[in-house]
């Protein structure tokens, strides 16, 4: 998951950046309408925070500018306390949901579940792909039963392999969905967090079970 936060203030921006972080999360920050904007356009992100006042844009106008590029990435709407009219022009600009400052970060953790989960047809937070189950509320992750241990980039990569079964990702969509703007990758990063994910989900059960992740030579990467 893969999540751009437009703030100016950067005290705020940089906490929610941290918080989010812990919770597995790629984030990238922008100050300004604009920089936002840019990045909205040209990154490929799974959610939106979205400050109201900014410098250059405004988060209205943001929003209603990537709706009309066809940009449909859900936006959570960050806006002052009880500004009703901004709730409702927040939602009428083409916002998913909004959220009223000053909040708890456990509210905001909560919205970007239920953002980030929408789209998907989720059984509740477990997702599952054959015998391998992964909560992403608890970050535990089974296979027929048997716990799995991952890191949170491993945990990252593997969310999103699981939102896309059987699809063919390349090394790019991985990277820009699992990796933030300023992440070091290198040309092999992506293979050795693979060979990480199936040295502890298929090698344990290679007499038992096909493995789950396939190699798509040339294109990149399947699960199931
Ligand atoms: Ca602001």
């Amino acid at each position: 998951m893969r999540i751009l936060v437009v703030e100016d203030e950067h005290k705020i921006a940089a906490a929610i950046k941290k918080g989010l972080e812990q919770e597995t999360y790629a984030v990238d920050v922008a100050f300004t309408g604009p920089n936002g904007y840019d990045l909205a356009l040209t990154e490929e992100y799974d959610l939106i925070l979205l400050d109201l006042m900014l410098p250059g844009m405004d988060g209205l106008t943001l929003c209603r500018t990537l709706r009309t590029k066809h940009v449909h990435t859900p936006v959570l709407m960050l806006t002052a306390k009880g500004q009703i009219s901004d709730k409702v022009s927040g939602l009428d600009s083409g916002a998913d949901d909004y959220l009223t400052k000053p909040f708890s970060f456990e509210e905001l953790l909560a919205r970007v579940r239920a953002l980030a989960r929408r789209p998907k047809s989720v059984l509740g937070n477990v997702l599952s792909v054959k015998g391998l189950k992964l909560d992403t509320m608890t970050y535990e992750v089974s296979y027929y039963g048997k716990r799995v241990l991952l890191s949170g980039k491993e945990f990252s990569l593997l969310e999103y392999l699981m939102k896309h079964p059987k699809q063919v990702l390349s090394k790019d969509q991985i990277i820009a969905h699992v990796w933030d703007y300023d992440a070091d990758i290198l040309p092999n990063t992506v293979e050795v967090y693979i060979k990480n994910l199936r040295n502890k989900i298929d090698v344990p059960f290679s007499k038992k079970r096909q493995p789950l992740i396939v190699t798509v030579r040339g294109f990149g990467y399947r699960l199931g």
